[in-house]
């Protein structure tokens, strides 16, 4: 059994090699595609394409719900989320990693909770990210920005907007007083996860500016940053994957504790 589960885009595709293929159903629906099974550096992992098959479902409709409950149906204890972000500082650049340790809701109708009532719980999101996941991918993160080219930030703030439309110049100038990166996915993922108890860790790699930095880009150079970004968190996973030991020394395993009324 999985005991790792992996959430992201095409990016994480050709990382491993899916030994099977499980068409999970959840009381919260379909998650957003079959459950791939199989190792990475000879663990055993699960990986949900969060965009499904062929990248066709949009950041607010994707079932954030059932793809949470799908990887705790399979006893996943640990998530990690791979996204790629905006950047709303100069000194986050394109091609950047970031393993943010804050994140700011801006989505506006999205299944947050599964405590819809009768029961009720109130997590707290004060440290939203597992700090012993978060401590082995800045290590391996650092260990590999000399031979892959790029900077690895340990702290950041993602703020999560609703999309699928980009910022306005305004929104852009006003985010980036308080965030450092911008995307669309990871409310309400990271904590559904702590909802279910599971540890989550985001690993965030950077495409290029937002809106606010004035620098429009092609889509080629996109293209060309997401490409070499897609090696690097493929890297990043092998690595840290069989770092990440058997027993979980955090909180994150007792989220619920006090939390439900
Ligand atoms: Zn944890």
């Amino acid at each position: 059994m999985p005991r790792i589960g992996i959430i992201g885009g095409s990016g994480v595709y050709g990382v491993f090699t899916p030994r099977e293929k499980r068409r999970i159903e959840t009381p919260y629906g379909k998650p957003s595609g079959d459950v791939e099974i199989g190792e990475i550096s000879g663990v055993e992992v699960a990986f949900i394409p969060r965009h499904g098959k062929g990248h066709r479902i949009p950041p607010h409709k994707v079932n954030y719900r059932a793809n949470i409950y799908a990887l705790k149906m399979l006893k996943v204890e640990r998530v990690i989320g791979i996204t790629a972000v905006g950047s709303l500082r100069k000194e986050y650049r394109p091609g950047d990693i970031v393993i943010p340790d804050q994140y700011i809701d801006f989505t506006k109708k999205r299944e947050y909770t599964f405590y819809d009532g009768p029961k009720v719980a109130h997590i707290s999101m004060a440290d939203p990210f597992c700090p012993e996941l978060r401590r082995i991918f800045i290590e391996v993160s650092r260990e590999k920005e000399y031979y892959l080219g790029y900077k690895t930030h340990d702290r950041g703030t993602y703020v999560c907007i609703e999309g699928p439309r980009f910022s306005t110049r305004a929104e852009s100038m006003m985010f980036r007083q308080f965030a450092h990166i911008i995307g669309m996915t990871l409310v309400p993922e990271v904590q559904l996860a702590r909802e279910m108890e599971m540890c989550y860790v985001n690993v965030s790699t950077i495409t290029d500016y937002d809106v606010w930095a004035e620098k429009p880009v092609t889509t080629e150079e996109v293209m060309r940053v997401m490409k070499a970004n897609e090696e690097k968190v493929k890297a990043i996973l092998n690595e840290a994957i069989p770092r990440i030991p058997e027993e979980r020394h955090c909180p994150c395993k007792d989220a619920l504790k006090g939390a439900v009324v």
